[in-house]
């Protein structure tokens, strides 16, 4: 059973063990400690008690243990992929690559890490010095939704702690075990300084949401959930960081590769069987080339092959729990009673008792009030629609409360020009979705969340400001009080 990592010490949860699930075949892997809400107090107060001596650490010393967390990712990359594979059910292909990921941001923060203290900035006084300093935060909790429990979590911890914060990590219910399991890539840190424990979001998340101690919330997971920790957060005033749902436009132009496009729209739609906040939800095609898209995304989505992540010919792997299923299939269900009409899929697979599958999908004849155009889906549901043009795309692609990411396809570079000034997105991809650098921000707009992770941006978010003025030659000024 893996245990809770608090203060440098592997100790059981004072809850009932849960059991870890593996989407595939419905079996339990192991079971998990599960904190109280004493214990996420306790961790708050290890991190608390370890922040004074951690950022005083020189940076490079800091860097040098944060590229050994990089090193320890690479060396057990074969092992993590396949824990990240039996928990959350996605491909080892793309496990293994998101373990290399998370080691290069690691290392990307370890370096940023010593190169960033703030600027230097003339003063109006020739005799001072003004100072933007940037210093860290305090205590920040990172809590990490299920579908990616690696990389989100890394791409929060790595800038925490080379800002000089400490930090407490709480892992979605859904994923504690291979979460409890990144405990082997903090050990050599000075206790306290990473702290993690799996729980309630409701009790657990919310303690350390509501903590006087903690100074920031890094947070990714729902819209809902995200809305209520910006409301708690207000008290403290404490800063937030958040990373939230998604319903994503793909657009298609006239002048696009009608066959790049349809293979494009088929993997950003069912990668990771829908459940990634930046999949495509919503794309929108000229209708010069509308029939010709539709019938090349019906045969490629018939052809994906439905199976789990272990097996390296799987392309549509499981959803993560049958209730996300059921959300999913009710969504589709009712937009069929509303007059749309499924293409393939809208099912669980009859050959796929076992495992919580449901069929790669795709839905036309949709209007926009649909709650399916409009609510976030999280599953492998592609909804295609039919447009009189760009200027009808980019209206409908901004008709939305979300602005997490966008992608056009075009060879026009008006086109291009146009929409990455005015899609309301925050992650803005032209002719290939989903790509991303650890150098470069991610993250959204409108309800799609507050802040960025990664690159400079992303690093900013751990830090706090400080202007100093500082009078070098001392001596009284003229504009005092004089004292006669
Ligand atoms: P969720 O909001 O249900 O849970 C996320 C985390 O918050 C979990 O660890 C959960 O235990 C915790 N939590 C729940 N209630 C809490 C509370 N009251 N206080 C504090 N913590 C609480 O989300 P999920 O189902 O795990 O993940 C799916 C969602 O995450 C989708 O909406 C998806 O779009 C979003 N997501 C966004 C991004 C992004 O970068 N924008 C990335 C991945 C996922
Ligand atoms: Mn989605």
């Amino acid at each position: 059973m893996r245990r809770l990592w608090i203060d440098g010490n592997q100790i059981p949860g004072d809850e009932k063990p849960r059991k870890a699930i593996n989407p595939a075949s419905e079996q339990v892997i192991d079971e998990v400690s599960w904190a109280s809400v004493r214990q996420a107090n306790a961790a708050v107060e290890a991190a608390k008690k370890a922040f004074p001596k951690w950022r005083r650490i020189p940076a490079n010393e800091k860097a040098e243990m944060l590229h050994e967390v990089a090193r320890r990712l690479r060396q057990n990359l074969e092992e993590i992929a396949e824990e990240l594979t039996l928990e959350t059910g996605q491909t080892m292909k793309k496990n293994r690559g998101y373990v290399e990921w998370s080691a290069q941001c690691f290392d990307y923060f370890a370096e940023l890490g010593r190169h960033y203290r703030g600027r230097v900035i003339p003063s109006p006084e020739g005799s001072q010095l003004s100072l933007v300093l940037k210093v860290p935060l305090g205590v920040v909790a990172a809590i990490i939704p299920w579908n990616y429990p690696l990389l989100l979590m890394v791409w929060k911890v790595a800038p925490a702690l080379a800002a000089g914060n400490t930090v407490v990590i709480k892992p979605a219910s859904y994923t504690p075990w291979v979460s409890l399991g990144f405990t082997r890539l903090f050990e050599h840190f000075p206790p306290g300084v990473v702290n993690l424990l799996t729980g309630s979001g409701a009790r657990v998340g919310e303690t350390l949401v509501t903590h006087p101690d903690v100074r920031m919330i890094a947070f990714t997971g729902s819209t809902e959930v995200g809305q209520h920790i910006m409301r708690q957060a207000a008290d403290d005033m404490k800063h937030i960081h958040l990373e939230l749902g998604g319903k994503d436009p793909l657009i298609v132009c006239e002048d696009a590769d009608i066959n790049c496009a349809a293979q494009a729209a088929v993997w950003a739609g069912f990668l990771n069987a829908g459940q990634v906040c930046t999949s495509v939800e919503r794309v929108f095609v000229d209708h010069q080339v509308y029939p010709a898209f539709l019938e090349k995304v019906t045969e490629l989505t018939k052809q994906l092959v439905i199976g789990p992540g272990i097996d390296p010919t799987s392309q549509v792997t499981p959803m993560i729990r049958p209730e996300e299923r059921e959300k999913v299939d009710l969504q589709v269900k009712q937009s069929v009673d509303d007059g749309a009409e499924i293409l393939t899929g809208g099912r669980v697979p009859p050959d796929k008792p076992t495992g919580f599958y449901y069929e790669p999908t795709i839905l036309t004849g949709l209007a926009q009030e649909m709650e399916i155009l409009q609510e976030e889906t999280f599953g492998p549901v592609l909804p295609i629609i039919p447009v009189s043009g760009f200027d009808e795309a980019m209206q409908r692609a901004n008709q939305s409360k979300y602005g997490l990411g966008a992608t056009l396809f075009t060879n026009d570079a008006r086109k291009v020009q146009r929409y990455m000034e005015e899609i309301e997105a925050g992650n803005v991809w032209v002719n290939d979705p989903l790509i991303d650098n650890v150098a470069g921000p991610f993250g959204g707009m409108k309800r799609s969340g507050i802040g960025r992770e990664l690159g400079q941006e992303g690093f900013e978010e751990f830090l706090d400001t400080k202007h100093v003025h500082w009078e070098i030659e001392g001596g009284s000024k003229p504009w005092w009080f004089s004292s006669g």
